[in-house]
Formats: structure tokens, C-alpha cells, sequence
């Protein structure tokens, strides 16, 4: 098929990107770059720097490709930035989707899959967490998410659109050959943020918070590896062309690790000692975020393939040796 990526320089587009080209589909990339690294990119597939937030611009690029399907990764996914530059977020995220969406629709592209969020689901009511779960935003970047889910609905109702918003719950690990991986800046995710004390502990880290109602006391949260992410967007684009409807499905491993289990993997994995200290909550932060994945194991038939030992080594290969 031919796959327009937007944000496919992006640590889960890009990614996502050679998945899909070992898989024999066309890709074509959308992205403006101003997060993510050119370098991603397989030097070999067609790469427009185009920005959603620009109507025009983007009308004028789609045009010129005749795309069967788009996977749509760019956004902005700082959640404490978004509490302080809420208009950042509803601008790049809601605005450029929309425009993506309406271009699709407008140049007939029927396929669509998104790159939604368990933050969704805020402080959410049951874990392991199912689709049903109460929709409950508590910061701009997860309304922004749950704007551009209604969207999709919206649309898929009054036109010929069919969409997959997939939930993703914490994406981790790094492509198991080294060539690209996890590099975000500023670094705000826990394990990479471990890994990168393995390699420098002359500052510490910190855990925010060892007083959450779980057995360690550390927030728990169900890490997937974005390989199996991968998979299961091909396996959705692969669902909504041939049975022409629509989805919406968690992608977790099911497993959840707390923080210090997290690190206790990283000590074992890279024999290094690490520099930590416990600090306050850091604000918005569930005690406990474990996906329950029954639906997209029934409907895709996909099931992560990936362990924790298997994120961590991976991402511990990529951040020994960034090749960019
Ligand atoms: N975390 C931490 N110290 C850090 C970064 C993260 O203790 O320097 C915790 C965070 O509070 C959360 C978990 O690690 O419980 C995963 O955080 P991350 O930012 O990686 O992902 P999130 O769950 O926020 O999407």
C-alpha cells in the first residue's frame, strides 16, 4: 500500500517508517522537523518537510500522492509543556490534525490511523484498563488527543472514512539493529532517563514520588516496545482497508512494572550503579497504568512480542552508541 507517515522522523513514526518498508509498503514522509531528527529517515523514501498547521502547504504536498493510507504520528507530547503552553498544543495537535483530516477527506483518503494515548483515561476508575474506560483528560496534551479522537468519530459518521485510534500506553525500546532509537529533547521518560544515568551518574535522577498506593510505593506503568507498536499499526491499516470499519484499541503489554522495578532492570542489564534520589509527585501522575489488551489480541490478532528485558537492552544499544 502506499502510507503517508506525518511525524515519521519521529522516535515512534520512524520506527513505525522501517516496520512498514520490511513489510513492502510505500512510504512517504511528512514532517516539519522541528522535533524530530532527519536522520531517521531511511534515506532512500520520499521525505516532504511540510507542516499540517499549514493548510495550504499540506493541501499542495497530499495532492501529489496517491496514498492509500494515512498513519498520522506528529504531535507535540510534553505534558507538563502543554499545562503551560496550552496553545501550542490545541494549535499544533487539533489544528494540524484537522487540516490532515480534511485533506484526507477532500482528496479522498479513506484510511486512517492514529496515534492516540492512555492518558485519556486520566485517573482511570479499573485497572488493567479496557476501551470502555470513562474518558477523562487531565491536562491539554490528553484533550487534544481525546479532540482529535472525536474528530475521527465525527468524520467516519458523515463521510468515507475509516480510522483506528490506537491507544498507546508507555512506548519504549529502540530498534534492535541500532540504528535509530529513543532522543528526545528536553528528556522526560523514565528510561531513558535511567539509561542515561548508567552512562553518567555524576548527577542523580530522580523518582517523583515512593508514597503511591502500590507494593514499592513507585508509580507502576505498562512499557511496550515500539517494534510491537509497529506491528500493530500494520496490522490495523491492514483491518480497516480490507473490513472497511473502524477501531479503537489499547496497546499495552498487559504487565506493569513500578519505577523501581524499572531501574532495579536497568542496574541488572547494564551492570552500572546508578545515582537516584526521591523527590516529590510530579503532578498528573496516575498510580497505576496497565492496559488490558484483550480487544487488539482479538481483533488484530496481535500480541507484543517484546519483554522489559528486551526494551531495556534494546534502548541500552541505542544510548551506548546514538548514531545521531
Ligand atoms: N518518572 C520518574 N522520574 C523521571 C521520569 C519519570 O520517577 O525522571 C516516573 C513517572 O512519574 C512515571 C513513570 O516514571 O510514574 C513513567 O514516566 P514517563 O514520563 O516515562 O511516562 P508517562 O507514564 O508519564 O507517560
Amino acid at each position: 500500500m502506499n502510507l503517508l507517515v506525518t511525524g515519521g522522523a519521529g522516535y515512534i513514526g520512524s520506527h513505525f517508517v522501517r516496520e512498514a518498508l520490511k513489510k513492502g509498503h510505500n512510504v512517504v514522509v511528512f514532517d516539519n522537523l522541528s522535533r524530530g531528527s532527519k536522520e531517521s529517515i531511511p534515506a532512500e523514501i520520499e521525505f516532504r518537510q511540510v507542516d499540517l498547521c499549514n493548510k495550504e502547504a499540506l493541501q499542495n504536498e497530499i495532492k501529489q500522492f496517491d496514498i492509500d493510507c494515512v498513519v498520522h504520528f506528529a504531535a507535540f507530547a510534553y505534558v507538563g509543556e502543554s499545562v503551560e503552553s496550552p496553545s501550542l498544543y490545541y494549535n499544533n495537535n487539533v489544528v494540524g490534525s484537522l487540516n490532515l483530516i480534511t485533506a484526507c477527506v477532500e482528496n479522498k483518503i479513506d484510511n486512517f490511523i492514529f496515534s492516540s494515548t492512555c492518558s485519556l483515561y486520566g485517573n482511570p476508575n479499573k485497572v488493567p484498563i479496557t476501551e470502555s474506560e470513562s474518558i477523562k483528560p487531565i491536562n491539554p496534551y490528553a484533550f487534544t488527543k481525546y479532540f482529535i479522537e472525536q474528530i475521527l468519530v465525527d468524520y467516519s459518521r458523515a463521510y468515507n472514512l475509516k480510522y483506528a485510534a490506537l491507544r498507546y500506553f508507555n512506548a519504549a525500546g529502540a530498534d534492535p539493529e541500532g540504528d535509530i532509537g529513543e532522543k528526545h529533547d528536553p528528556e522526560t521518560h523514565l528510561i531513558p532517563i535511567v539509561l542515561k544515568n548508567a552512562l553518567d551518574n555524576s548527577r542523580p535522577f530522580f523518582i517523583f514520588g515512593d508514597d503511591y498506593d502500590t507494593e514499592d510505593g513507585t508509580c507502576i506503568r505498562d512499557y511496550i516496545h515500539i517494534i510491537d507498536l509497529a506491528d500493530a499499526h500494520l496490522r490495523a491499516i491492514d483491518y480497516i482497508v480490507d473490513q472497511k470499519k473502524s477501531l479503537i484499541l489499547n496497546l499495552g503489554t498487559g504487565n506493569g512494572y513500578s519505577v523501581l522495578e524499572i531501574i532495579r532492570k536497568v542496574e541488572e542489564i547494564t551492570g552500572r550503579n546508578l545515582n537516584y534520589k526521591i523527590s516529590g509527585r510530579r503532578e498528573g501522575d496516575p498510580a497505576i497504568l496497565v492496559a488490558d489488551n484483550k480487544n487488539a489480541n482479538k481483533v488484530l490478532g496481535w500480541q507484543p512480542k517484546f519483554d522489559l528485558t528486551a526494551i531495556i537492552s534494546s534502548a541500552w544499544t541505542w544510548h551506548k552508541n546514538p548514531k545521531f
